[in-house]
Formats: C-alpha cells, structure tokens, sequence
C-alpha cells in the first residue's frame, strides 16, 4: 500500500465574491507543487442562502494557463464566458473549463436558487497544463449528471462517479491534456473500497464529508486531504461513517509553477506577459 506522506484539515474559510464561502484543502499558492497536476481545490459549502433579489457570486474576471474544474453537490451555478457559451451547473454537472491562452468570465448563483435559496454546496478544482499546453485555445465542456457513469461499488460499498479518467472500463466524459483520474465517490459506513491508481502517478483522497481511514493508517474526518506517494501499490479506504470523497490522481507535471490569481504559468516573465494580455483585451470580450 501507498505512504501517507501528510494529511491536512482545512483551515478557516474565505469568500469567492459575495456567492462562495470556500475553504482551500490544498494551494499550489502555499509556494509547495506536491499535489501536481492538481493545483488547488476550494470546498464551497455546505452553506445556507437565503432568497435574495440579485445574484450572488463573482462578477467578470480572467483566467489564463492551466483548467477550472466545477463540481455541484447542491445548489446551482450560472456560467457566462468569452468565448460566448455559458449554462446553469445543477445537482451532479461538472463544468470543465479550459482557461488555456486567456477567458474572461463570471459565476453567480443561478436565478431559480437565488429565488428559492437553499443549501449549497460544490468544488472548484485547478488542473495544472503542461507547458505545451498553457497556450491552448480557451474552452468549456459542459457535463451534465447524467453523461456521468456512476459504477455500483462490490460488497454494496457505495458509488463512484467517473467525472474524468478510467474506473473498472468505465471512462469519464471530461478531456484533459494530461493522464489522470477525477472519481466521486459515496462510501457506506462499515464498508471499504481498494483503489490501484497508476504507479507514479501523484494521488489525493479529498474526504469532504464523513469519516474514513486511509490504509489503516490516517484517520480523516471531512473535510480533510491524505496526500499519498506516488508509487507503492494501492489504496484502501474504509468508512467510519457515510463519506462523501473525490479521488485526485495524475501523472505530475514536473515543471516549473509561477503564479499570480488567476494566472499560472511556468516563469515570472510569462506572468508579465499574462497581465499584459489581460489589460489589452487580448482575452475577448464578455
Ligand atoms: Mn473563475
């Protein structure tokens, strides 16, 4: 089985704009790359709205170099970008967007959950592009809940939700440039599931709620992150209680990591270049 190399809990949270009360389980912003091709991940929620008038959430901003990875678990996000698509994210879509050579776009609350107001809940997760790749062309897949195979996990187990990569033959709607595996899962408690993730591939067990242990060594109450090695075998979680865990796993982008917000890039010169674009309109108009 797998090293634990360290487990981490999150710490206190923040707001995205006036719509998305996060905590970031990990940053390539705390000057470490470990968790490569993954950069960051912020847990939004679960967090209570009220109804409101207005929308809320994050008006227009840019992204350049690497992809925005948006879960919903509950509640709904509206989408609008430079490239003109946009769309309500619901209950169980992903949106996978390319920031790739620049975008410009907004997330907000959907009209309907502004109205209704209710629990939300999601995760938007950065995925690192390789240098050949930082300069591909801006785009956005949008995946609904049911382009999503959800697998029947053995013993009754539980589920898991192939949002990106291969599990057991069944393949996951979203393109990525680089090899990894993005895996939703719902573990029963009392119950274990035995992942073999790629040797040398980078892996993260995200436990966003509930409680498991991770190859009878670490102990994880949601929400928390057991970052693993990347060789030695598999991984074998076992729930405590209901758990509700994603499953981040990659082959690392050994490259240089220099960021800025919403841009990174592989130099600082890049990032120059960057705000540069940024500021003359190179990244369309929205
Ligand atoms: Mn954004």
């Amino acid at each position: 089985m797998r090293k634990i190399i360290e487990t981490t809990t999150a710490p206190r949270g923040h707001w995205v704009g006036d719509g998305f009360p996060v905590r970031s389980l990990f940053s390539h912003m705390s000057g470490k790359s470990e968790t490569t091709p993954f950069l960051m991940l912020d847990y939004g929620g679960p967090y209570h709205f009220e109804p409101a008038a207005r929308p809320r959430g994050v008006d227009v901003h840019p992204h350049k170099g690497f992809e925005t990875v948006t879960i919903v678990y509950d509640g709904e996000v509206e989408h609008g970008d430079s490239t003109g698509r946009g769309g309500v994210i619901r209950e169980g879509d992903v949106q996978w967007m390319t920031a790739g050579d620049g975008i410009l776009h907004k997330e907000f609350h959907s009209q309907d959950f502004t109205k209704s107001g209710g629990t939300f809940e999601m995760v938007q997760l950065w995925v690192n592009l390789p240098a050949k790749d930082k300069s591909a062309p801006a785009g956005y897949q949008s995946i609904t809940d049911a382009a999503i195979p959800s697998v029947d996990l053995a013993d009754g187990a539980g589920k898991l939700r192939v949002i990106a990569g291969n599990y057991e033959g069944a393949k996951g709607p979203a393109n990525a440039f680089t090899p990894l595996d993005v895996w939703d899962i719902r573990l029963n408690a009392g119950k274990v599931v035995t992942l073999t993730p790629p040797e040398g591939w980078n892996v993260m067990v995200v436990v966003l709620s509930g409680k498991v242990s991770v190859n009878a060594e670490a102990k994880l109450e949601g929400p928390a992150v057991a970052r693993l090695a990347r060789k030695g075998g598999g991984v074998v979680i076992e729930a405590e209680e209901d758990a509700k865990v994603l499953i981040l796993s990659g082959e690392p982008i050994d490259e240089p990591i220099a960021a800025y917000g919403p841009f990174v890039m592989n130099s600082e010169a890049e990032i120059r270049q960057a705000i540069t674009d940024f500021n003359s309109g190179k990244f369309g108009r929205l």
